[in-house]
């Protein structure tokens, strides 16, 4: 017989369904939406012990209602985090905690390629107030310890990288940072916390654009910063000053996707495999960018700091943008999009839309280029995708 050890921490699966529960007096099983933008005192003594936080309790929904703490509390739970604090996206998720942590003269170190309003947001608004960004490989650790400065305090990155799918070795990247007085914080949009945990290895914040594979079905925008609680005061400090909040409403929406999220990871990365092989081996296709195929420079290292390899691949049609348009367009059901991690599969072309702000220098350099297509693979039954993606690609050859 199995023996079962009921002391045991619960499963990542069962947290996404158990953490970050709502008791309700009429015995809802759903968690209730709580529509309130402010909440009653039982007296002014005890409105005075909340505003000073002598008592814990709701204040104000700013920064504090009971949804949006569910969902914080059942995305801690999977990441592995002391804490979560929620925000309004994933730009303000990642600008929450700049501001939280960096002040005038310290200094970034980021890979080159992040999602490309990442890229925007630290070099002409950071910079602004005085946080210079150095940009790097992602996989290149040398670049990283050559541009440490005595200011350096954080080191930011995405891996699996958007679009070309490029891994690093997180627990080498913490190491780096942390020997040089700086912390790692992981942008784990890509994976989420169903295929890879970054706090676990040795990170310092995970962050997340929600309104990926958090949500899974492109309805919300929404945004999340999890880490130690030292580091998750400061950031929830800045989102009561600042106001980037997420709503209750899309901290529900966010609750039921968290619920899936496993099988649906699971699910996309099993038809991105089986797209990115069969792409690998088609005539009109130059290059396949997906950690799933042992091709992939760094597939060995994504085997053992993932579960599986994402729903998220790109390639090289044989050609350049005139060739790569006509692959979108001549789609019949793929969704034509700039998002990501919808259970609908979504197509697009980075170097003019996603990453069309970088200039062509920064778009060589990321390897974003015209006849590349990023594709995110979707529910839809994996021959069907073939399919459509066929259609426009059997042409150029
Ligand atoms: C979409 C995205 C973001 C930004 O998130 P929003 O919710 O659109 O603000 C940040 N990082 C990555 C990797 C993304 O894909």
């Amino acid at each position: 017989m199995d023996s079962f050890d009921d002391t045991a921490p619960l499963h990542l699966e069962t947290l996404a369904l158990r953490a970050g529960q709502l008791p309700t007096d009429e015995g809802s099983h759903g968690e209730p939406i709580f529509t309130t933008s402010s909440y009653v005192f039982e007296s002014a003594a005890q409105a005075a012990a909340r505003f000073s936080g002598e008592e814990p309790g709701n204040i104000y929904s700013r920064f504090t209602n009971p949804t949006v703490r569910a969902f914080e509390q059942r995305l801690a739970a999977m990441e592995g985090a002391e804490r979560c604090v929620a925000t309004s996206s994933g730009m303000a998720a990642i600008l929450s905690t700049a501001m939280a942590l960096l002040e005038s003269g310290d200094e970034v170190i980021s890979s080159r390629s992040v999602f490309g309003t990442t890229n925007v947001l630290f070099e002409k608004y950071l910079k602004r107030f005085g946080v210079k960004t150095t940009f790097v490989s992602l996989t290149d650790i040398s670049e990283w310890q050559a541009a440490i400065t005595p200011k350096t305090k954080l080191f930011f990155m995405e891996t699996p990288s958007n679009p070309l799918c490029e891994v690093a070795n997180i627990p080498q990247m913490a190491e780096l940072a942390h020997n040089n007085g700086a912390l790692l914080v992981v942008d784990n949009c890509f994976c989420t916390p169903a295929l890879q945990r970054p706090l676990a290895m040795g990170a310092d914040i995970a962050l997340h654009s929600a309104t990926k594979f958090l949500d899974g079905q492109g309805r919300c925008i929404g945004g999340a910063v999890c880490g130690r609680n030292d580091l998750m005061e400061e950031v929830f400090g800045f989102l009561r000053s600042a106001g980037p909040t997420m709503s209750p409403f899309n901290a529900w929406v966010f609750l039921k996707g968290l619920e899936t999220l496993s099988l649906r990871m699971q699910a996309h990365s099993a038809s991105a495999l089986r797209l990115a092989d069969w792409l690998e081996q088609h005539g009109a296709v130059e290059k396949v960018f997906y950690a799933g195929l042992p091709s992939h420079p760094q597939h060995l290292l994504a085997r053992q700091q993932q579960d599986a390899f994402g729903g998220v691949l790109s390639f090289r049609v044989k050609g350049g943008r005139e060739q790569a348009w006509s692959v979108i367009d001549n789609t019949r059901f793929l969704s034509i999009t700039g998002n990501l991690g919808d259970a609908k599969t979504t197509i697009t072309h980075p170097a003019t839309t996603t990453h069309g702000r970088l200039s062509d220098e920064a778009k060589a350099r990321a390897g974003i280029t015209e006849n590349l297509i990023r594709v995110a693979v979707g529910l839809e039954h994996i021959d069907d995708i073939k399919a459509d993606l066929e259609r426009g690609l059997s042409k150029l050859i």
